[in-house]
Formats: C-alpha cells, structure tokens, sequence
C-alpha cells in the first residue's frame, strides 16, 4: 500500500513522516480492496442508475430527474454512492464511473423524450451529478459534448448538478466547460445549497439554472424556525437572480406545502418517490396519470 501511503504523506505536507496506527492501515486497506472491487464491479456490470422523480409540487407533475450511481456488490450487497463516489475518486475511477452514468442517463432521456418505454412517460430532463473531480484532468467535459453529438443527443434533455465548493475556486476552466454544456442545451444545477461556503457572488457569474436546497435545511422546516428563515432567504434571492428551487429530501406533506407557499415549486423526495430503476420510474409515470 506504499502508493496510497505516500500519497497520505503528501497530502500532509512535505517533508513529513506519517505513521499509521492499526486502524488507519486497515482503512486504507480496505479502501485499496474497494477501489479494485470497485473497477472489477464497473467491468461486470454492477454498476446502475437509478432516476428519483423531481415534482411540481402544484400540480404533481413530474418534470425531472436524477440519475443516482448504484452498486450492487455481490457479497456487500448494495453499497451506497456516498460512500463508493469517494472511493472513486481518491481511486482514479470517478472519470470511468461518471462516464457511464452520463451515458446511460443520455440513453435513457432519449428513450423518454421518444416515449418509446411508455405511451404517457411524458419527458423529463434527467440531471446527472458531477464531482469536481471530473472537471479537472482527463479532456474535461469534451467526452459528454463528445457523446451527445455523436449520438445526437438534444442536451436539453440533460442536466449536470455540481456543488458550491467548485465555482469557489474561480477556476476559468470550470467555467468554460460548463459553458460548452450549456452551449447544447444542458441545464446546470447547483447541488446541496446552502451547506457549501454560499459565496453568493458566483452566482452571477456562472449561469446557474436551478438551485437544489439541501435536505437539512429542509428536514426541520416545519419545526425550526431558523431554517425556515434560511430557506425563505434563499428562496428570495434566487427569484431575484431569475434562479429556479428545487428542495431536496421532501418527506412529509406539510414540508412541501411550506416550501410552495414560500415560493418553492419543485420537489424532490420520499414523500413522491425514492430513486428507482427505468422500469420502475415509467411505472411509477404511468401511475401519476401524466401524459405527454
Ligand atoms: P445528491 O446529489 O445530493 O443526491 C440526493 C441524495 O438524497 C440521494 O442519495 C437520494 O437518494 C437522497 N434522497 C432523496 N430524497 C430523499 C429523502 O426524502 N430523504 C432522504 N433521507 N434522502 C433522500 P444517494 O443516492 O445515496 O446519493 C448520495 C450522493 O452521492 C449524491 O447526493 C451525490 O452527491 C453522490 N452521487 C450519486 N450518484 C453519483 C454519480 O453518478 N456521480 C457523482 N459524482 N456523484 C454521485
Ligand atoms: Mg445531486
Ligand atoms: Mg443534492
Ligand atoms: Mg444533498
């Protein structure tokens, strides 16, 4: 493990011994097993994507979703995105990974947009999530742009969430790719808003289209009177700046009454949905009585 181990070190600060104690090396072990199982899994197709329907609270439409990163792992059985997406990224595979789940998202906007799974799946844009990572290294975002061409893909049908922690860095690089996605139509979104830094003056700079308000702002609406405020002030501003809200982790009705009373007309959560497979998701369309 001497690679991960160095890498450790550096991270530290130069000229720096590390030791590890028992449990740090067995982490580290354990990491270094994911990683490989990780790519091993990628290769056999344990990997998949699960769409969480995005709804008009108003009017219970569904308008969009988001592909979520799922591994089934044969022995640990269902290992969640927050912990493997990490792993990948410190392991070198969040390019691979990322690229498959953009592909695969594509694939299956294109489907919906033809309504080709369903007579009434209607077609919502489906929003895939991207780590700072994969901004960075590698030809940037030239390999979606890339695959949407080829594949004649209408970027409207698609969407990319990043986090705050990105623009923070004023990097004109990010910029510039997330110009070129928005050059074909894709929409970007602002992911967990309001747990990053909130250095509010990117948004002017980057054209944001939505807004995602974290779940923990959102959890405590109804009894919490200081993240109501927060949301509210959030929910103002972003009408001014001409920004759509989305609320993320809505699972009780009286949340999402509060949230469209304040202004905030989309939702997303267990209260409509969890994230589910294809199928699944234009059942789950078929049931709500949406039409194209
Ligand atoms: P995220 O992008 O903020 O995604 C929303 C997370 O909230 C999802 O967790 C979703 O299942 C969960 N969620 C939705 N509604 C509710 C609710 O009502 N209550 C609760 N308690 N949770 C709710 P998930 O699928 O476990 O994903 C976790 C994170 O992993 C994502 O957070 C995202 O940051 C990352 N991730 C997932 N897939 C990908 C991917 O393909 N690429 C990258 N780079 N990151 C991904
Ligand atoms: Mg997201
Ligand atoms: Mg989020
Ligand atoms: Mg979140």
């Amino acid at each position: 493990y001497a690679d991960q181990a160095m890498y450790f070190a550096k991270a530290s600060g130069r000229n720096q011994f590390v030791f590890f104690g028992s449990q740090a090396r067995s982490k580290i072990r354990g990491d270094n097993q994911m990683v490989h199982d990780l790519r091993h899994g990628l290769n056999q197709g344990q990997i998949s994507v699960h769409y969480q329907p995005i709804i008009d609270v108003k009017t219970g439409r569904i308008v969009k979703a988001e592909a979520l990163a799922r591994w089934s792992h044969p022995v640990q059985g269902v290992i969640s995105p927050s912990e493997f997406i990490p792993i990948a990224e410190t392991g070198g595979l969040i390019h691979e990974i990322g690229d498959f789940v953009f592909k695969e998202a594509a694939r299956v906007a294109l489907s919906w947009s033809k309504c080709a799974g369903a007579p009434a799946c209607g077609h919502p844009r489906i929003s895939v999530n991207r780590s700072p990572r994969q901004f960075f290294g590698r030809d940037g975002v030239a390999p979606w742009v890339q695959h949407l061409i080829d594949n004649a893909i209408p970027g409207e049908l698609l969407g990319v969430e990043i986090t705050e922690g990105l623009l923070l860095e004023n990097q004109p690089e990010v910029l510039a790719q997330l110009k070129q996605l928005r050059a074909l139509g894709v929409a970007v979104s602002l992911d967990d808003f309001g747990t990053g830094y909130s250095a509010l003056s990117y948004l002017k700079k980057f054209d944001i289209d939505y807004l995602k308000i974290d779940r923990s702002f959102v959890r405590d609406i109804v009894e919490d009177e200081h993240d109501r405020a927060i949301v509210e002030a959030i929910i103002a501003m972003a009408k001014r700046l001409g920004i759509e809200l989305i609320a993320e982790g809505v699972e009780t009705r009286e949340q999402a009454d509060l949230l469209a009373a304040g202004g905030c007309n989309l939702a997303q959560g267990f209260l409509y949905a969890e994230p589910l497979p294809e199928k699944d998701f234009l059942d789950f369309v078929l049931a709500s009585g949406a039409s194209c």
